[in-house]
């Protein structure tokens, strides 16, 4: 496994390792995940609700990206409901609140680490987001680089002198579904996937650890809530959460989001080719959409 970076200013992460995991799509005697096999794992956080009901279990991942000799860092899994089937739609708001105070409990843990310096946690729902496993988990992944990716992207902040999402040209450019007093919601104005939104703190943090737990609480209400538009738009759609993060230490300056984007079909020859995705829904129209199902729900 190794970090480099290549000519076109990526990082790639090489972990051939990862080849051998497996490929659980149904509910399955074998699925690690599922609580009658919770005992064969190795916790690094588990959290109770309202009884015994294990309602969060961290443990390292099994075939993880990081290894002791080249990539660095920690790479956990994030086992969100023992529940094979149960969709996070559906996760109450108690246990969105504790699924996220739980991740963001073990950031605080790995930020310990003085050589960790990046941390991305993300969640890959369905085949088409590239989930290996139907039940519901999400990844940690830490790390003692930053990408270079990353690092492009903070650098963009530095040479601009101001933070967009604090600015109001974030307005003017793309398209509000939703704020209250501690998020909004906005549809950027070249998104990359079908109703990509990002939900975006109104104040200037540079990472997860730095939330309060009244925002982190709000914070799982409004990601439930975009996943049940997301299923009355699309009855069958994937989907990826991605908690965009500037690097731990404070080396670089960004404005932490959380990113959802609908998943309906795979990257293909031209985004490859080219890096620009092709749209099928215009960010305007969608965003105009989710804000009349929002409406009808937020209560
Ligand atoms: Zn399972
Ligand atoms: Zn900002």
């Amino acid at each position: 496994m190794k970090i480099f970076q290549e000519l076109f200013n990526q990082t790639s992460i090489m972990a051939p390792k990862r080849d051998a995991r497996p490929f659980i799509t149904e509910k399955d005697s074998s699925c690690p995940f599922c609580l009658a096999n919770k005992e064969c794992l190795e916790s690094i956080l588990d959290e109770s609700w309202e009884g015994d009901e294990l309602l969060v279990r961290i443990v390292p991942n099994r075939y993880p990206i990081t290894s002791k000799e080249k990539a660095k860092g920690a790479h956990d899994v994030v086992i969100d409901t023992q529940h094979h089937t149960l969709h996070p739609k559906d996760f109450t708001f108690s246990h969105w609140e504790v699924l996220l105070m739980c991740i963001q409990k073990r950031w605080h843990e790995l930020m310990q680490n003085p050589k960790i310096q990046f941390i991305q946690v993300f969640k890959n729902y369905g085949i088409l987001a590239g989930a290996s496993i139907s039940h519901s988990h999400w990844q940690i992944l830490a790390l003692e680089e930053v990408p270079y990716s990353m690092q492009m992207k903070y650098g963009a902040y530095e040479q601009e002198g101001l933070c967009y999402l604090c600015s109001d040209l974030h307005y003017k450019e793309g398209f509000i579904v939703y704020a209250d007093s501690a998020f909004e919601i906005w549809v950027p104005p070249i998104p990359r996937f079908p109703y990509e939104v990002w939900i975006i703190p109104r104040k200037h943090y540079q990472h997860y650890g730095e939330l309060s737990s009244e925002e982190v609480k709000q914070l799982g209400k409004l990601i439930k809530y975009l996943l049940q538009i997301y299923h009355q738009i699309n009855p069958h759609y994937d989907f990826n959460i991605c908690m965009m993060s500037g690097d731990v230490k404070g080396n670089y300056n960004y404005h932490f989001y959380v990113q959802l984007v609908m998943r309906m079909g795979h990257i293909a020859g031209f985004e490859i080719a080219t890096g620009c995705h092709i749209l099928s829904v215009e960010p305007s129209a969608y965003a105009k959409e989710m804000k009349k199902i929002l409406k009808g729900m937020y209560k």
